[in-house]
């Protein structure tokens, strides 16, 4: 893997960001947005600053409750996993959009009742959550008991993040959104016991969403909520039997460096054409 980081620096840092409106997100405060990164000492300070800066200015709402958290990592626990490759789902409209996650749910090897089941809970939300579902992917049994927290996926960033920019931008991919869906999809998509993800964002101006799975990479389907709708949500789905308490030790502190293909492009498919990007 020597080809990866030419030179790891010294120290490495994760940080974590949520933030809330009214009171702390413990304390019944409302989620507002939440970033993880892994940084040098040098851009610590700058990744501070547009953290904070994120929560202040979130389509969601203004947040008055900032949590910043900085750990120092242990560069001996550093796994990499290769990033998922992108293609597009063709639909027109919301109605085929959520066809569309059911169908490539499906054909990612979830049962029909957890499909729907996914989709369903997302839709049934009062609000966002903070972190996902997990969900047995055969009975569509919601499985992890952590209410409006859900399991948040952290402690991840790209490897090379000038590899990283290129294997995306020569698809197009330049917005924030599609940096963060591709590193955490593969992070998710990495472990073992994950069978898929559905994905759409609570920005109301982001109407794209996803479906990742190991088998099938990462599906994105351009319209999966309204625009305006500051409902989003995440479901991981695990193989039946999975121990819930390792698979959410894995996302929560498994520290992962994605890296993007050798060859700089991140589809296979040569006659890939993007659909009209909204909000990209
Ligand atoms: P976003 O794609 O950032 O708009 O997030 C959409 C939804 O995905 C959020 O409302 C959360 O429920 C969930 N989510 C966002 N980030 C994470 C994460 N790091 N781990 C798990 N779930 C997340």
């Amino acid at each position: 893997m020597a080809k990866i980081l030419k030179k790891t620096p010294d120290q490495l840092f994760s940080m974590k960001m949520r933030a809330s409106q009214g009171g702390p997100h413990e304390e019944g405060g409302r989620h507002i947005s939440g970033q993880e990164r892994i940084v040098d000492r040098e851009h610590l300070e700058s990744c501070v600053h547009s953290m904070i800066e994120r929560a202040h200015t979130h389509q969601r709402g203004f947040a008055d409750f900032i949590n910043i958290k900085i750990e120092l990592i242990d560069l001996d626990e550093v796994a990499y996993k290769p990033i998922l490759k992108f293609s597009e789902v063709t639909v027109h409209n919301l109605e085929e959009g959520r066809q569309a996650a059911f169908d490539e749910l499906v054909a990612a090897g979830v049962s029909e009742k957890a499909a729907r089941n996914g989709i369903d809970a997302i839709l049934a939300l009062p609000d966002s959550m903070r972190g996902a579902m997990i969900m047995d992917a055969v009975s569509g049994e919601r499985l992890d008991n952590l209410g409006m927290r859900g399991v948040r996926v952290s402690d991840m960033d790209v490897a090379k993040p000038e590899d990283f920019k290129d294997a995306l931008d020569a698809i197009g991919l330049t917005s924030e959104h599609a940096r963060e869906a591709m590193v955490l999809a593969a992070k998710v998509a990495s472990s073992e016991d994950s069978v898929a993800e559905l994905c759409w964002s609570d920005d109301p101006q982001y109407t794209i969403g996803y479906v990742a799975s190991p088998k099938n990479q990462y599906r994105r389907i351009p319209y999966l909520k309204p625009a305006g709708d500051m409902l989003g949500g995440r479901v991981f789905y695990v193989k039946p039997g999975t121990d819930i308490q390792k698979y959410r030790n894995y996302m929560e502190h498994q520290i992962t460096f994605i890296t993007a293909n050798e060859d700089g492009y991140i589809t296979d498919n040569p006659d890939f054409e993007k659909n009209e990007i909204v909000g990209n």
